[in-house]
């Protein structure tokens, strides 16, 4: 039986994240949360694996405690098993101290055989998690798969998007995907699984229980990347439309903000 891993991230919808003028901070209080879009992309994917070849799906999570209705989410759409990793300590962290702790939380899960992820998270963005992750999970990567077409005998095939065409590839397991969307649009929960994954037990870890973790690669203290400030880019001046009724004194009003420019 295939162990599968999905990587599921809570954001909060960034459209309607302010940001704090006097800190540069971004206000996330008070934001509503979604699940990062491209996170149920790579969950279906994980679900289509698991329909095929049969499997356990496990969600991984790091993030606030609230970060569990994003596990009730996934839960209710394919997964099996859900792990959050909370606690303050893990706050503040960048993507080599979130890997980390992904990694050495589901190391307390056993070994997986394909992990999933999505190709970057809507808010930080990085898009540099999956690559941590394979790494750390000592696995092989393919990125950008369009189908996966075959698992068996400790390998698998898929098709990759590239700039210029398809590539497939063969990869051993254990192996960390990413997907692009076309094949693996999300799906919507049966009323039965929405209800079920509402009271499903989730597995919680904080800096407490999970064996081996040092406490200073979690969090602030492990992050290798600090972000002082956050600001939005400055703007060009906005175009000026003239429109006066006649092409006549269009003209006349141009010359004159050129001139006014110092631009003739
Ligand atoms: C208490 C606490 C507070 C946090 N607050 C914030 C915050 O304010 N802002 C913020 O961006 N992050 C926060 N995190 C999470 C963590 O710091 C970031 O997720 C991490 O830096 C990844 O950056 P990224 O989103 O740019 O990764 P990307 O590389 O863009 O993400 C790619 C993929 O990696 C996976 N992934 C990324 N992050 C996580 C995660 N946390 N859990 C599971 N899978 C993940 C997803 O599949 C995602 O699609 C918090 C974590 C904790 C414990």
């Amino acid at each position: 039986m295939l162990k599968i891993l999905v990587c599921v991230k809570q954001i909060p919808d960034i459209d309607l994240v302010k940001m704090d003028p006097e800190t540069g901070n971004l206000v996330r209080a008070g934001v509503p949360t979604l699940t990062n879009p491209l996170d149920l992309n790579a969950l279906e994917a994980a679900v289509q694996v698991k329909e095929s070849y049969g499997g356990e799906i496990t969600l991984i999570t790091m993030g606030p405690p609230m970060a569990e209705s994003t596990l009730r989410e996934c839960l209710a759409v394919g997964g099996d098993e859900a792990v959050l990793i909370t606690g303050r300590p893990f706050g503040g962290a960048d993507t080599l101290s979130t890997s980390y702790s992904i990694v050495k939380a589901a190391d307390m899960e056993g070994r997986f055989d394909l992990i999933f992820c999505g190709k970057e998270s809507q808010d930080g963005a990085t898009g540099q998690m999956a690559s941590q992750l394979a790494e750390r999970f000592d696995a092989s990567q393919v990125s950008c798969c369009l189908s996966i077409d075959e698992i068996g005998d400790g390998k698998l095939r898929a098709t990759r998007v590239l700039e210029t065409g398809r590539e497939i590839v063969e990869a051993t397991l254990p192996c960390l995907l990413t997907v692009e969307k076309d094949n693996f649009y999300g799906r919507l929960p049966s009323l039965k699984d929405y209800l079920a994954a509402k009271t499903a037990p989730i597995t919680t870890y904080t800096e407490n229980n999970i064996d081996g973790l040092d406490l200073n690669k979690i969090g602030v203290p492990g992050s290798g990347t600090i972000v002082p400030k956050i600001y939005p880019p400055e703007l060009p001046e906005p175009g000026r439309i003239i429109r006066t009724g006649s092409v006549k004194s269009d003209v006349a009003a141009l010359m004159d903000v050129l001139t006014e420019k110092g631009a003739l």
